[in-house]
Formats: C-alpha cells, structure tokens, sequence
C-alpha cells in the first residue's frame, strides 16, 4: 500500500473509461490523470485506498509516442472540458474504438469474433481535431472569481470550480468576443453573476449557438430571475457583432444542475437560427437539442442512412428525434418517417423544418418514446382487428441512458428489418444491444464517430437485422 504524498515513478499502461492513465507500482494501482499510454511520469500519491490510489501527475519523465509537445489549450488539464488533448489524436480514436469494443464485449456480451468482423474504423476529423466546434454541453458558466471580477468559463474536472476561460479552442472565434461584451456589461452595470452556492445572483449561463453554412449566431443568457437590468444596453452591444441573428433570455430559478430553463424570451432579432446538414435545412431553437459537432454529425447522419438501407418504400420511426435532424434526412428515402421526441419546442422545430424543406412523409409526435410507441402499437392494434402495427425500419438516438426495456420490447415486437441505433455511451448502447440479440436481432455493423476530439466521450452508430426464423 501507498503513503499519501509519496513521489513515485509509474510506467503508464492502460487508460480508463475517463482519460486517465493506469500504471502498477510494485502490484499496486495507480490512477493517474493527464499521463497516457507509454509516459513514464513522476507522480505524487494524493489518494491511497488498499488495493489503489489516485496520484497527480507532478512530472513526465519519458513522453509516450502518442504525447503531444504541447495541448492546444493552455487550460487543458485544469478544465472539466477536455480529457485527453494530450493524446495525439490517431491515439485519441485508437482509445474510443477500444471503448466502444470494450463495452461491446463486456456489456453487450458480444463475442469478438463476431466484433472483428463488423466494426469499423472510428471516423474522425480531418487533421488534428481542432476544427472548431459548437459548445453544446458545456455551455460557458458564468461566475465571480475570488475579487469578486465576473468571470467566464468552464467547470474543473470533478468540482464546480470555474475555469476561467473565454476562449475554449474547441468553440468558434466568435465566442470570444461574444463573453467579453457580456462580461464587460455585467461589469459596468454591476450586475451579479449567479453564485450556485449562495442560489443568488443573477446571470448563470451563456448559451452560443453558431451556423456553421449560415454564419448565424444565437445568443442566449440563462439567468435567475426574468429580466436582466439595462438589458436594451447589452442588446445594443450584442447586435453590433456581424452574423447575430438572435438574442434570448432563459429563466432559470431553480436550484439545479439542470442550465436551461424551460421558457425562451425574445429580446431582439428571430428566435432561431438556421443551418444545414448536408442539403437539409434546419431551424434551431435555444430549447432544442442540436448536435454540437456539425462536421462530424453529417458523417453521422450519413452512417445512419446508409444502415437504414432504404428503397422509398419504407416506413420508418425515428425515436429522440430532436428537431427532427435525422427524420428529415431519412424522410426523402423513404415512404413514410415518423418523429418522437420529448422536448415540445423540438417538435416545433421539426414540423416546422419539415415545411421548409418541402418534405411532407413526416410526422412528428409529442412524448417519450417509451410511451408513444407502446401506445400507438395497441392502440393500432385495438382499430386493426388484431393486426400488429409493423415497420421496416426503427432509429434511435436516445439520451446517454439509453433505451427503457419497454421501449426495446415494442420494437422487438414490431418486428423492423433493421434497428439503427445511434448512441452517446457505448454502456448503454452494449446493454440494449444484449437485449436485441437475445430477442431475434443480429449487430451487424458498428463505426464510431467522433463528435467530441480531445473529450473521452464516444458517439456509436451501430445496425442491427432481423434474423429470420
Ligand atoms: N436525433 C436527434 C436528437 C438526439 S439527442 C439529433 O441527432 O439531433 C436525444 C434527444 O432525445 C433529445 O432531443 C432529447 O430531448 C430527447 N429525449 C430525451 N428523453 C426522451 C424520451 N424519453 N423520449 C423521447 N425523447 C427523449
């Protein structure tokens, strides 16, 4: 066992599901973040539990091959945002392949013979990475530092701490200028940053969302309270900067991790911004969920609808479907594409880019998936003299904890050809994925695409076929 503040010297050996380095002294474990594969660093202990510990990482002694000279981001190891910017991203993508493999294995109970016949490659960005990419969950915070300066930023790693930071290298340019105004205005007028510990205070978040086609900006401050003080002032500002397009306010009162609050109000400009995706055009509102890496999102999309495999003849179900995203670029390949998602004003938007880019095979439909697709099963079923609703082919995308076994069930019992799963945690996907097989499904193909360079997060898009009987 380790002493806490012993300085030892580990050859890194394995990674784990958050970024960290692994590596034995003498039989004992050692959890160490920022070292990667192949590092032999200087560390010092700071946690000593019987079998492990946690040590930080004081010196890199020999750099591994995949170490990078030097992360982009100065604030790299501080902030929450980024895991693994160390890494050189070939070994980035090695590291996700072997996560989603690895869940697939061991969640999944896949056998791996059977995995090194049907993934593929993880589909990465072109060069480093470091294209600039939409912030979607990790909205800037916006807080007090210890001279009671406002301050923008991300949060640290495991505490809420605020990084400060207006600058995230993973976020378009503009965002910068952007923080700055608002930080300059709050400083000028004095008003106060929300504090989560006190629950007072008044701005919270920054949301930025940027049109990567269309150069649109949207602007919009979450804040505790309804209006914000001299908020004419901070429009003026804010409107000046070219491509802004809108500016809205979220009420956000609660004390909570949750950041957006459930109302949008208008304070200049249009509600949404529009952008596309390959030829489709999207309106997106400040409630909606977008994904955050349009450059990859088309790769993904374009997996999706190549899985699908359709002929125009098909009747499709999309499940979280958002605003409607993959629907719509599923929908000129098929019959008939039927939306669900939870969040009302994605439906909004949905039924709304449907009309925009003349698609009228999809429908769209309020609720959770888990309830709206068991309903309209028996529902269909009680007006079809016992016939079973079917369709040919079924889309999820859901949130990181997956699919309810219910949910799973209905389409089991829908009997599709093909289930096109897109997921955000391969954990989950590996325990659906159990479920499908042991219930008349064979995984057929399985690439990972990486939405999120430089974070230990993971999008999988995986199909699975029915075995005929
Ligand atoms: N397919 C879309 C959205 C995927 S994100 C896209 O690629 O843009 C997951 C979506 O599921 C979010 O829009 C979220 O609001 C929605 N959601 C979360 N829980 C849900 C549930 N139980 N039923 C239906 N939708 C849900």
């Amino acid at each position: 066992m380790m002493q806490k503040n012993e300085i030892v010297k580990v050859k890194i050996e394995d990674i784990g599901v958050g970024g960290e380095g692994i590596g034995k002294v003498d039989g004992y474990t050692l959890f160490i973040k920022d070292a990667i594969i192949g590092d032999v660093v200087e560390a010092k202990v700071m946690k000593a539990k019987k079998n492990y510990g946690y040590a930080r990482l004081m010196n890199v002694l020999t750099p591994s091959k995949d170490r990078v000279e030097e992360p982009v981001c100065p604030m790299a190891r501080k902030c929450g945002g980024c895991q693994i910017q160390e890494m050189k991203y070939p070994a980035q993508l090695a590291f996700k392949e072997s996560k989603v493999r690895g869940n697939l294995e061991r969640i999944g109970e896949v056998p791996g013979e059977l995995l090194d016949q049907i993934m593929h490659p993880a589909v990465g960005m072109d060069g480093e990475g470091m294209q600039p990419m939409k912030w979607i969950d990790d909205w800037p915070v916006i807080g007090t530092d210890k001279d009671g300066r406002v301050i923008a930023g991300f949060y640290a790693g495991r505490t809420h701490s605020i990084i400060e930071n207006t600058d995230c290298a993973l976020g378009v340019e503009v965002n910068e200028e952007i923080l700055n105004c608002i930080l300059d205005f709050m400083e000028e007028f004095k008003i106060p940053a929300y504090d989560e510990v006190k629950h007072k205070g008044l701005v919270r978040h920054v949301l930025l969302r940027y049109g990567f086609k269309t150069d649109e900006i949207m602007v919009c401050l979450v804040i505790n309270g309804k209006t914000i003080p001299h908020c004419h002032d901070l429009v003026g500002r804010l409107r000046q900067i070219p491509g802004m397009t809108s500016i809205t306010l979220s009420t956000n009162t609660a004390k909570t991790n949750v950041i957006m609050g459930d109302t949008i109000r208008l304070l200049w400009g249009q509600e949404f911004i529009t952008d596309y995706i390959g030829e489709i055009k999207y309106q997106i509102s400040p409630l909606s969920f977008y994904q955050v890496n349009p450059v990859q999102t088309e790769k993904l999309y374009g997996l999706a609808l190549d899985y699908a495999g359709l002929t125009g003849n098909e009747a499709v179900w999309d499940l979280y479907c958002g605003i409607g995203t993959i629907s719509l670029f599923l929908a000129k390949k098929a019959k008939q594409v039927y939306g669900v998602e939870i969040v009302p004003q994605a439906i909004d938007d949905a039924k709304n880019n449907a009309k925009i880019n003349d698609i009228t095979n999809a429908e769209f439909y309020v609720g959770k998936a888990e309830e709206v697709l068991p309903e309209y099963y028996k529902e269909y079923e009680k007006t079809h003299n016992g016939e079973t609703a079917h369709a040919d082919v079924i889309v999820v995308d859901p949130p990181r904890k997956g699919c309810e076994e219910s949910l799973l069930q209905t389409i089991v019992d829908m009997q599709p050809e093909k289930v096109v799963y897109v997921s955000c945690d391969s954990a989950t996907l590996a325990r659906d994925v159990k479920f499908l097989r042991a219930n008349g499904y064979e995984l057929k193909d399985v690439t990972p695409v990486d939405q999120f360079p430089h974070t230990v997060h993971v999008e999988v898009v995986c199909c699975l076929h029915r075995v005929n009987s």
